[in-house]
């Protein structure tokens, strides 16, 4: 055998996404792009900011020495202050520079996480439905998933998480606003999340991570705003990226935010640092360092979002869809009418609509929708919506 036999566990194990994939690329193939209206990629359309594009420009126009050389594996000193004073307003604890480590992405951010805390045989909860790369990350490093699942309302379970919580759990892992779900915990369960972690890692002996993952705390509607963590919780790790908010994921821009009093924080931070050396990543990409040290608490025009979701919303509600709006993200998960997701993304499939199976984020019996898509792309899946909970609903 040439290659790992995990690694060839995973791909089989997660064939089905791929298999959606290139069904998608068939279908554009064979009836035209413009005929097929794709829901399935959370990859933003709008494009970044003006002040992104304006910081940008500056940056590659400056004269500086090493522009494109190594750095520090944390990242630019200059970056790190700047988003250190935004994380100290937005999180709601004085966090000092030292604590910000520069990283490839939310992804990287997790994964250089994940590395420095995680001993063979710890487990990580996470809350379904979930993105579903956590697991992935999670056995990267020797971890094993821990799936709790939330309420019907989406929010968390804090009992259920109490309940799954042992001497071997060395964090918890929420994300909120919620992929797939477009959740947005409110601050008393935030508030009652850290009251919990604090009790039971006394009661345990072992201080319990409690680790954010925030790519679409910016991409929230109605006036809504994600609760501080730190101002709850000391033992946490926020992770983040301008992927979602700036609408430049390929960019592979983000960072890890340690709280001051997390648990043996400088060590910590240290083994942070030093993972995103050992992981390959080295330090996160210069150029895009510079440009974030410039325009921190910048984001894309989210009123453009949220005329979208409105559209779509309001659309699938008149067809009977059942849902809750999400309240952040670009994403909204009903329910498949039928109650079977995976025939109803088929169905949904004979009018060249393409959405996600609930299935693929531990949620079978829901569908996920993506909404950083054009009007137009909207306005056109409505017929094939229509069609499908018709045939479904028998
Ligand atoms: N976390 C969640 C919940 C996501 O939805 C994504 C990307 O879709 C990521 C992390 C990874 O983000 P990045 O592209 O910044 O690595």
């Amino acid at each position: 055998m040439a290659i790992a036999r995990h690694i060839l566990d995973t791909m089989a194990n997660s064939s089905f996404i791929r298999k959606m994939f290139e069904l998608g690329a068939q279908l554009k193939r064979e009836h035209g792009e413009q005929n097929v209206c794709d829901f399935t990629l959370g990859n933003p359309d709008l494009e970044p900011p003006e002040k992104f594009q304006k910081a940008l420009l500056d940056v590659v126009n400056e004269r500086v020495p090493l522009k494109h050389g190594y750095m520090a594996n944390a990242g630019y000193a200059q970056t790190r202050k700047s988003i250190a004073e935004f994380v100290s307003m937005e999180q709601g604890a004085a966090t000092p520079e030292k604590n910000i480590i520069m990283t490839c992405g939310a992804g990287g951010a997790l994964n250089v996480t994940l590395k420095t805390i995680l001993n063979p045989g710890d487990t990580i909860i996470v809350n379904a439905p979930y993105f579903v790369e956590y697991n992935f990350y999670i056995r990267n490093h020797g971890g094993e998933m821990t799936l709790v699942r939330t309420r019907d309302d989406f929010n968390l379970d804090i009992d259920a998480i109490e309940k799954a919580i042992d001497r071997k759990t060395a964090g918890v892992l929420i994300n909120s606003p919620n992929n797939p779900t477009g959740k947005v915990y409110p601050p008393e369960t935030i508030a009652e999340l850290g009251a919990m972690l604090q009790r039971k890692s006394e009661e345990i002996g072992r201080s319990i991570y409690l680790i954010s993952d925030e790519p679409y705390r910016k991409i929230v509607y109605d006036g809504l705003t994600v609760p501080p963590l730190f101002a709850q919780y000391a033992n946490s790790i926020v992770v983040t990226s301008y992927s979602k908010d700036l609408s430049i994921p390929g960019e592979r821009l983000g960072y890890i935010a340690v709280h001051p009093k997390a648990h043996d924080a400088t060590n910590l931070v240290d083994g942070m640092i030093l993972c995103n050396r050992i992981l390959g990543f080295v330090n996160a990409p210069a150029l895009m360092q510079r440009v974030a040290a410039k325009i921190q608490g910048v984001s894309v025009d989210v009123s453009l979002y949220q005329k979208r979701r409105d559209m779509l919303c309001g659309a699938l509600a008149s067809m009977g869809y059942d849902f809750i709006p999400p309240g952040g993200t670009f994403y909204v998960f009903p329910k498949a009418p039928g109650g079977n997701d995976i025939e109803f993304v088929k169905t949904l499939q004979e009018k060249l609509v393409l959405v996600v199976p609930g299935t693929g984020f531990g949620a079978p019996g829901y569908f996920r929708i993506v909404f950083c898509v054009s009007e137009e792309t909207i306005r056109r899946s409505f017929a094939g919506f229509e069609y499908a909970i018709k045939k479904m609903q028998g």
